[in-house]
């Protein structure tokens, strides 16, 4: 169908939708919804009855409200499916990291004196890529080498063009063929092993130098932190982590004197430097032992320094929204069978997904599940976790604001105020689809001046 016919139905159907008497009804929904892109439409009902006597105090379905749907946000986390629900899960996001650094939602201001650190953890080379580096707010050369060799392939492996911050040619390899896509993959494949066995050496290293068995030392220190992935244009995840030392009671609770910033230190080195992952050797290729790479970060966290709290719940708020779509590959899964050629993604991400496919179906690989996570280029993991005692949740934060929501509601008569202890609540939902007509979306998008305004 031509773009102008889908336009004349879009147009057609905005103008039903803005005539339509129960316009304010469906506008108040959508501004609920808060702009999300996708709302998730539910069908459904919700009764209070007396739990004593069995009246009906009340009922709400969802059979008055326009084309007989509530229109929900859609709740996604990745700012590519849903910019404004993605926004909502990133300011939570930051608050919860905050708290953790300066105290608030339940977590008292002494935590601020707290050894805390933020750790970047790196992956290692896999072979040289375009780069841009600045020092003093100068930009360096990429990659230059005065007696280069030219590799197998032809190629000399210099670079010294200074690069703009935009250019494609950014994280892709000086040689594609030279450039190591299998260790690429597994790299991304084991990370969240090689994470959970750095916390754990951590722990342990961290006990060693208290002079304490780990289960002593859980008596009186407890590890915290938070995490985030974050892809690099090469297309491999680093990680970035607060990591706090915490009384037994965690936040509440003060670490003992012997565990100090500079022990904290010492300890997150010494773990990231030892530990590893095993890759077994397969289809003619040697085993590989995975490590992180040598340019760990560790930096502390202050209120007004280099880095500041501020600084570094915006950063991990903003990585937790993000997923391997900034390296240019899909937003969606890859089924083996489909036309790799034909996707319309970047030479250097085609490549990625390409080693995961092929290395998905090996039988000594199959526990990585390559194939399932090609479009992420190998990495399964969350992009963003905590630890539980960390500080509040982002449950709470949500349930916070859904208190709001429901006070608001109450103020302004959609739902009665009843004791909750003598009032069952029966609620029925269904799903009954998602997202927005094109004639909705069109509504949503150039109404949204008086939409926000009419319709209460
Ligand atoms: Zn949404
Ligand atoms: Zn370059
Ligand atoms: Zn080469």
């Amino acid at each position: 169908m031509p773009a102008s016919v889908v336009n004349a139905h879009a147009i057609r159907d905005a103008i039903t939708r803005l005539g339509d008497p129960n316009y304010s009804r469906w506008a108040a929904q959508i501004r609920r919804a808060g702009g999300c892109r996708q709302p998730i439409h539910l069908r459904g009902r919700v009764e209070h009855w007396d739990a004593a006597t069995g009246t009906l105090l009340h009922r709400y379905s969802t059979r008055t409200e326009p084309d007989g749907v509530l229109r929900v946000p859609c709740k996604s986390r990745r700012a590519s499916r849903c910019p404004s629900c993605a926004e909502t899960y990133r300011a939570d996001t930051f608050h919860l990291i905050r708290a953790g650094l300066v105290g608030g939602k339940g977590v008292p201001a002494s935590v601020t004196a707290h050894p805390c650190l933020f750790v970047t953890l790196t992956a290692p080379s896999f072979g040289p890529v375009h780069t841009r580096r600045e020092k003093n707010g100068k930009v360096l050369p990429c990659h230059p080498r005065r007696d280069a060799q030219k590799c197998p392939h032809g190629r000399v492996l210099s670079c010294t063009a200074r690069h703009g911050a935009d250019e494609d040619c950014l994280g892709e390899p000086l040689c594609p063929d030279c450039y190591d896509y299998t260790g690429s993959v597994l790299f991304n494949a084991v990370a969240p092993l090689l994470w959970k066995r750095f916390a754990d050496a951590l722990r342990r290293h961290l006990a060693k130098l208290g002079g304490l068995t780990l289960r002593e030392m859980r008596e009186q220190l407890v590890v915290s932190f938070a995490k985030v992935a974050e892809y690099q244009r090469r297309g491999v995840v680093h990680f970035h982590a607060v990591i706090r030392l915490d009384g037994s009671d965690g936040p509440v609770s003060a670490p003992p004197a012997w565990a100090t910033l500079d022990l904290l230190g010492q300890a997150v080195r010494h773990a990231a430097s030892v530990v590893t992952a095993k890759i077994p050797a397969v289809d003619g290729e040697p085993a590989r032992v995975l490590r992180w790479g040598d340019q760990l970060d560790v930096r502390p966290i202050t209120m007004d320094g280099e880095l500041t709290d501020q600084a570094v719940a915006g950063y991990i708020a903003k990585y937790a929204t993000k997923a391997a779509e900034c390296v240019g590959t899909l937003d969606r899964r890859i089924s083996p069978a489909e036309d790799l050629v034909a996707l319309p993604i970047r030479e250097h991400a085609r490549r990625l997904i390409a080693e995961c496919l092929r290395l998905g179906a090996l039988d000594e690989l199959a526990d990585l599940r390559l194939i399932q996570w090609a479009h992420m280029l190998g990495f399964r993991g969350h992009f963003s976790t905590r630890s539980r005692r960390y500080s509040t949740t982002l449950g709470q934060i949500r349930a916070e604001r859904q208190d709001h929501a429901r006070d608001e509601q109450i103020t302004t008569g959609r739902l009665p105020l009843f004791d909750e202890d003598t009032v069952l609540v029966v609620t029925h939902w269904e799903y009954a689809g998602k997202g927005l007509s094109p004639g909705d979306a069109l509504v949503a998008a150039l109404a949204a001046p008086w939409l926000w305004d009419g319709g209460q």
